[in-house]
């Protein structure tokens, strides 16, 4: 299957999701600024949507310092800010559907069971489940979570800055998770409903999730839903070669530094900012980075580090 980048300029509609584990920082900037400048130099509105869903990894108070600091560097979002948690009815309905559509199965393993079964690692580092209660559950074994069955199909997409970028489901991750044993629904289930919800037809966010991309088209297709166009931009590493993440340690930004973090966010996708501009006011700052942003210039790599020196990373 392929799916061809697509969205005509008029009718582009693309978001920033963070999720509020920790402040806005400098990895998450650039995600928030790559996809920002993308929807508004192709004339589309651009949403924000906090993907608070994973509550034990939500803290308290992130969600609105997030948002404090786009406000303050300027950012300006189409339409009211969605909040995943106070959407589970929609996540609790997709995978109905699902159930109905007998695409799903109740799961009863536990990790180290999982562990104990299989020795394929999957692309994003977990364990490629062996398909274990995909025809019901041992005897005595009670549901832990609910899974989404996947074909033994090559999902291919031509991803704007990294190309064509193919995965086999079955193979390189194996049937996962859409409600998970602590009753929390998963990323993929909830970004992909919202995603539609929102008539997104442009993701534009880190190559750290293009992993989880070929799930979500599987997961459109199953329920029904148009695929949007995707970019993956670079992400920022540290000095040891980590995502910059709270786990890192990533230090927040601070809207104060105003145009300056913001060209070297853009430095970083590959664009030649002038000198001059990182003293303008935001506004200003913005009127010539919309101007100037052409998403080919944003290096096809998936790491980078930026040099580190008055970022403090
Ligand atoms: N909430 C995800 C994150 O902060 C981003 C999800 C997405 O852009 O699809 O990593």
């Amino acid at each position: 299957m392929t799916i061809q980048p697509a969205a005509s300029p008029v009718a582009y509609r693309g978001r920033f999701a963070p999720s509020p584990t920790g402040p806005l920082h400098f990895g998450s900037l650039v995600a928030a600024l790559g996809s920002y400048l993308d929807a508004r130099a192709n004339g589309g509105q651009w949403l924000l949507r906090i993907e608070d869903v994973d509550e034990p990894r939500t803290v308290p108070g992130a969600a609105d310092g997030i948002r404090r600091t786009l406000e303050a560097f300027g950012f300006e979002w189409d339409g009211d800010v969605v909040v995943q948690s106070e959407r589970i009815d929609r996540y609790h309905a997709g995978l109905v559907r699902l159930q109905l559509d007998g695409l799903v199965y109740p799961c009863a393993c536990s990790r180290s069971e999982i562990a104990a079964a299989t020795q394929i690692v999957a692309v994003d580092s977990g364990l490629v489940y062996p398909g274990t209660c995909r025809c019901g559950l041992g005897a005595g074994k009670a549901a832990r979570a609910w899974r989404l069955r996947v074909p033994d199909r090559e999902f291919s997409f031509v991803d704007r800055v990294q190309g064509r970028a193919r995965q086999n489901l079955e193979r390189e991750v194996g049937d996962f998770i859409l409600l998970r044993a602590d009753g929390q629904y998963a990323y993929q289930l909830a970004v992909v409903v919202d995603d539609a919800a929102q008539d997104i037809n442009s993701v534009v966010r880190g190559v750290d999730l293009i992993d989880s991309t070929a799930r979500q088209i599987w997961l459109q297709e199953c329920l029904g839903l148009p695929t949007p166009s995707y970019a993956h931009l670079p992400v920022v590493v540290n000095a040891a070669g980590e995502k910059l993440s709270k786990q890192t340690l990533a230090v927040a930004v601070a809207p104060a530094d105003g145009s300056a973090i913001l060209a070297r966010a853009m430095a970083f996708l590959g664009h030649t900012v002038p000198a001059e501009i990182q003293d303008l006011p935001v506004a200003d700052f913005w009127r010539w980075a919309i101007a100037d942003w052409s998403i080919t210039r944003v290096p096809r790599v998936r790491a980078i580090f930026p040099g580190g020196d008055a970022l403090s990373l």
